[in-house]
């Protein structure tokens, strides 16, 4: 049929590329429909491998479509592969994915970002037009960024995470990457809306498309003074300049607010999302989910099962089993649930204020392949991206230009709920 084309062209593509980028664990020479699509593999899909990102999972066929993907397949998406990630999403370039490194389109000795580093690179190189991925703490809008396309995370809430492999339930949203924000509208559109298998899915019926030809000139945004403080990449703060003065001469206000709980939100972050991890995760122990590796007696099972776990995913599991323990829920958990809801009031009482809260995406542009070693370098390139999932906040990542001949994204974020109105001021900005 004239229709599969699209998705003939698309796996050709792959098939030419992919051994340069690594964008993909599984292709799917079966996929049919009219547009192909790539998903992250973290997000089941029936009949069709999904690891993870993992050795635990590695043959893991599951026996159902996740709600996403089932709304896909029904509007004539072709699932045409599942990209690579960091194992169970933990991590910031795809260097933890138990099987290879998936590298940046515009510079191969480049991270993609990450986790949904695999998702970014096969838009950004042309494999597929669009692509799944999932935002726990940026993994959408971060590797977006890296790669120079346009990455959504929505309202929590608005897209169901049925058939979504947990990593931190109260943070994980999936949304779409693609090439911009009409196409991620329009994507949004077709997964949104409430689902009986996620009892956290809101009833809601927006248009995501709504606002797309809306004229936005004359609002007000506000950008936190924090981003031209310590941490943030020369090049990234020249960039942000640049944006400011783009956004003014489209005749919108731009004011500084101060933003000083943005140095407690990667701590914050990093307490509460390895306690539901060190939850989460306690399925994948070889009897109930994984790989059984069989051994003497059944605690020396698990242990071995569990040992194929990888180190960045044993660290999370570890340090939540511990800030959950106790002796050290008081000092640790709860006081970050509590410097949660500080945050979340903070960020809500500005966006009273101004639509739209802006600043770069990432404090850095794509770092080489192995050049990170220390945890904590990784986990402060979070810093922008981590407020809209403690909030539980839309956000967007927008290419703007270059530094360094290396892409640069730009966050926009609203409303709860305004998910639209988002869209629609990235495309009147694009
Ligand atoms: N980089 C963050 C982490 O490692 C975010 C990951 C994500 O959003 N899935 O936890």
């Amino acid at each position: 049929r004239k229709d599969e084309i699209y998705v003939k062209k698309s796996l050709e593509t792959i098939k030419l590329i992919d051994d340069k980028i690594n964008s993909f664990i599984t292709i799917n020479e079966n996929a049919n429909g009219i547009i192909p699509i790539a998903v992250k593999d973290n997000i089941v899909t029936k009949g069709l491998k999904t690891t993870c990102g993992s050795k635990l999972l590695e043959n893991f066929v599951p026996s159902f479509d996740a709600t996403v993907v089932k709304k896909l397949k029904k509007n004539n998406f072709a699932i045409v592969g599942k990209t690579n990630l960091d194992e169970f999403a933990m991590g910031t370039g795809t260097e933890f994915s138990a099987f290879f490194v998936t590298k940046n389109p515009w510079d191969n000795e480049r991270v993609a970002g990450g986790s949904s580093g695999g998702s970014a690179a096969a838009v950004a190189s042309g494999e597929v037009v669009a692509a799944l991925g999932s935002d726990t703490g940026g993994s959408i809008r971060q590797p977006a960024a890296f790669c120079g396309v346009v990455g959504f995370k929505p309202t929590y809430g608005l897209v169901s995470r049925y058939g979504l492999v947990a990593f931190a339930s109260s943070l994980d949203q999936i949304g779409p990457i693609t090439k911009s924000s009409g196409d991620a509208a329009y994507i949004m559109n077709i997964i949104s809306g409430k689902d009986e298998n996620d009892s956290t899915t809101v009833e809601k019926n927006i248009d995501f498309e709504s606002l797309l030809n809306e004229n936005f000139s004359n609002i007000s945004v506000a950008y936190p003074e924090e981003v031209f403080g310590e941490g943030i990449e020369e090049g990234i703060k020249i960039k942000f300049e640049e944006f400011i003065k783009f956004l003014e001469k489209k005749r919108i206000k731009v004011e500084k607010i101060s933003f000083p709980e943005l140095k407690y939100v990667v701590a914050t972050y990093y307490i509460i999302a390895p306690a539901e991890v060190s939850s989460n995760l306690s399925r994948f122990d070889g009897i109930r989910y994984g790989n059984r590796i069989k051994s003497e007696g059944l605690l020396e099972t698990y242990l071995k099962s569990r040992k194929q776990l990888g180190e960045e995913v044993i660290r999370r599991i570890m340090l939540g089993t511990f800030t959950l323990s106790a002796a050290y829920y008081d000092a640790y958990f709860e006081k970050a649930q509590k410097v949660r809801r500080l945050i979340s009031n903070t960020i809500n009482s500005f966006l009273e204020k101004y639509d739209f809260i802006i600043s770069p995406t990432s404090p850095i542009t794509a770092f080489k392949i192995g050049e990170v070693k220390d945890p904590l370098v990784y986990y402060m390139m979070d810093i922008f991206t981590i407020p809209a999932n403690l909030a539980g906040l839309p956000a967007i990542s927008i290419p703007f230009g270059f530094s360094n001949n290396l892409p640069v994204g730009m966050q926009i974020m609203g409303k709860r709920f305004d998910d639209a109105k988002v869209l629609g001021f990235a495309n009147f900005i694009e």
